[in-house]
């Protein structure tokens, strides 16, 4: 029977108004069928991925390698991977002939960074998220103004999929103090200065008393990589907006 997911969505919302993080996802994750988690493998992943490994190591968890990523970041993803037990680790790339064509020399983030965000991780993410009824993601709604109403569940616009966000309520102190109760490796750039971390070309370091996410594509209104699609369509965020 297809997934009623208006429905499905709905009745989570209902049974979990008050539940864990924890919670929330064991039981969703056993109610939604096919589910995948979506990490970067940055700065905060290790907290979500963890609750994952505890729930089901053999849960798909696709992992945007938009080959512009730090070095740390890659060697990151296989050191917690490995930490955290997780079997199902699946690297998704950009397609090569789309590379050649429009970004060939690897500088199309100098001109346009949508376009590049578009090629190297909204196509790859939709293309490997053909046939999941939902995916799990880390959004959480202090990291930006466009996040500030962020469910638990909801239905991503113009695909049908459900997308769950475990952590929508959490903040950066329960964040922190699950890494430390859970003894989690830590991304090492975070103790260099980088509290959120994207692709090496458009993330810098954040100095002392900036937003944790002023760093990436520093200088520009961008805020979002656009991997959240609204009616397929990768949704946009000013900078002014996530202040
Ligand atoms: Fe390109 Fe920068 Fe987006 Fe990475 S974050 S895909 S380098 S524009």
């Amino acid at each position: 029977m297809p997934l009623d997911a208006p429905s499905l969505i709905a009745e989570l919302l209902r049974d979990h108004a008050e539940s864990t993080a924890q919670g929330f996802l064991t039981d969703a994750i056993a109610r939604v069928g096919r589910v995948a988690m979506v990490s970067s493998f940055g700065a905060d992943s290790a907290v979500l991925l963890h609750m994952v490994a505890q729930i089901d190591r053999d849960l798909p968890v696709l992992f945007i390698d938009t080959l512009a990523l730090f070095p740390e970041t890659v060697a990151y993803q296989k050191d917690l991977a490995a930490h955290l037990g997780l079997s199902n680790v699946q690297t998704i790339t950009p397609d090569r002939t789309a590379l050649f064509e429009r970004d060939p020399e690897g500088l199309l983030y100098q001109s346009d960074t949508e376009s590049c965000c578009q090629l190297r991780k909204a196509e790859p993410l939709e293309r490997a998220l053909q046939g999941y009824d939902a995916w799990i993601t880390g959004r959480k709604r202090h990291q930006a103004a466009t996040r500030a109403d962020l469910d638990r569940v909801e239905m991503e616009p113009g695909t049908g999929r459900i997308r769950l966000n475990p952590l929508a309520d959490w903040t950066a102190a329960q964040i922190g103090a699950y890494l430390d109760a859970h003894d989690l490796p830590r991304h090492p750039l975070v103790a260099r200065g980088y509290p959120s971390i994207g692709c090496q070309p458009c993330t810098s370091r954040v100095l002392s008393g900036e937003d944790p996410r002023a760093g990436r594509w520093r200088g520009t209104e961008k805020t979002e990589c656009g991997i959240h699609f609204i009616g397929g369509v990768p949704q946009r965020a000013r900078k002014a907006d996530a202040a």
